[in-house]
Parts: structure tokens; C-alpha cells; sequence
């Protein structure tokens, strides 16, 4: 690992994971993942300290990193499972994209933001994370290299979008947040069949919205 990460960063993440677990995450791979990446290298110096508190966090270009529990929750309801092919709308500072290669995932994460996309892009394979990254409206997905197995979006969407389900593979699952601008619902879809999906709900969340089109600057 990084000559960054040091015993103090990894003591901080076991109690965060211990936080975690208290919360009510379960699912020990999920924790294992967010136990190994080193969060505080994804976030501007100033804020360092605050890394391993289960807090969201500015960014740049007026965007957060998810708090960790939402991240949890989040890869928890995608099951992942070792080699699948995972859509990620939303890669903001790369830690939701991190922790799904973690779990043997193979990761293509888009943004709208060309200034986060562009950050991204080149820190995290420098830490040894290689996603396929994406500069682009994640409303569109990435039709050149659907079907996927699964597709996390992580802001807030007004509706579910239709491009998005029809980029899923019989039997995938979605996880996305819906609802307005202050606060969401955690909906999980799963294609069924060719046109049948199913939809469950799993809690309230608080996410940046999903906007259309991209930001160049
Ligand atoms: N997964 C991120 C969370 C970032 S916050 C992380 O782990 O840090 C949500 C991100 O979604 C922001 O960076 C925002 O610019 C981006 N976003 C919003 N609407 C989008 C869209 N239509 N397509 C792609 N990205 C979008």
C-alpha cells in the first residue's frame, strides 16, 4: 500500500469499519473494502482529519464524497460478486469506484464535471486503482459497452432512467437514489426479464442531485 498510509490512517479505518458494523452494515466483504481504502487520500489536505469520521465531504466543484455509510449501503444492496462488469454514475472523487474494484469488480465510473473526471483520471491509478473513466452525462450510460451486471448511480435522480435499465443484463440489479433535490429514497431495480423490473425501496439518503448534460471547465 502507500507510503501514505500510515498504522494511524489504518487504526482510524478499523474504527471506522467498527462504527459501520454498529450502524447496522453487515455484509463483511462490503466492510473488508472500505477497510483497505486509504479514504483521507481522496480528499483535499485540509479536510484529512476528518477522513475516517462517517461524514460526507466537499470535493471541489461544489461536490461531496459520499459518507461511508452510504457507501456501504449502497455496495451492500448491489451484491457484488467477483468479475462483474459494474456501471458507477457519479465518480466525484473516485472512493465509491475504489471500493468496488476492492471487491473484484471491474469498474466503468462516468462523470459530468470534465475538472473531477480529469482529477480522477490520472490519482487513481497512481494509488493502484484502474477503473475505465468516463467524461459524459451518466444519464446516457455508456451504451458502447453495456449489458452490465450492475449499476450504481450515487446522486440523486428524479426518476430512474429508462437508458439506465435497458443497459442492465437480465437479472441485474440497480441501486439508485430517487427523489428531489433535499432528500431521496434508496431504490433497488433488477431486470427480470427483457421487460419486466422489479423496484424495492431501502431507506432515505441525502444526495447531490443528478444533472443533465456535462461542465467542461
Ligand atoms: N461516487 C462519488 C460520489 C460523488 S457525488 C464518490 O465516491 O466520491 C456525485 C457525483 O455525481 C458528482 O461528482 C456529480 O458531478 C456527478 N453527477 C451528477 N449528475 C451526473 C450525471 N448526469 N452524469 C455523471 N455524473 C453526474
Amino acid at each position: 500500500m502507500d507510503n501514505n498510509d500510515t498504522l494511524r490512517h489504518q487504526g482510524l479505518r478499523k474504527r471506522l469499519v467498527d462504527g459501520l458494523k454498529i450502524k447496522g452494515v453487515r455484509d463483511d466483504r462490503v466492510l473488508a473494502a472500505i477497510g483497505k481504502v486509504p479514504r483521507h487520500l481522496f480528499m483535499d489536505s485540509g479536510f484529512i482529519n476528518f477522513a475516517y469520521k462517517d461524514q460526507a465531504f466537499p470535493i471541489g466543484a461544489g461536490q461531496t464524497i459520499s459518507q461511508p455509510y452510504t457507501v456501504a449501503c449502497q455496495t451492500q444492496l448491489l451484491q457484488i460478486e467477483k468479475n462483474e462488469k459494474v456501471l458507477e454514475v457519479g465518480t466525484g472523487s473516485g472512493y465509491q469506484a475504489a471500493v468496488l474494484l476492492e471487491m473484484g469488480a471491474k469498474v466503468f465510473t462516468i462523470e459530468r464535471q470534465k475538472e473531477l473526471y480529469a482529477k480522477v483520471h490520472k490519482f487513481l491509478p497512481s494509488i493502484g486503482y484502474s477503473p475505465a473513466c468516463f467524461f459524459g452525462d451518466g444519464y446516457n450510460g455508456l451504451p458502447n459497452f453495456a449489458p452490465f451486471d450492475k449499476i450504481i448511480v450515487t446522486a440523486g435522480a428524479s426518476s430512474i432512467p429508462i437508458e439506465l435499465k435497458n443497459q442492465l443484463k437480465i437479472g441485474g440489479r440497480m441501486v439508485i437514489p430517487v427523489g428531489d433535490n433535499n432528500k431521496q429514497e434508496m431504490y433497488v431495480v433488477t431486470r427480470v426479464d427483457e421487460n419486466e423490473f422489479k423496484t424495492e425501496k431501502h431507506g432515505r439518503f441525502l444526495f447531490v442531485p443528478m444533472l443533465k448534460g456535462t461542465v467542461n471547465s
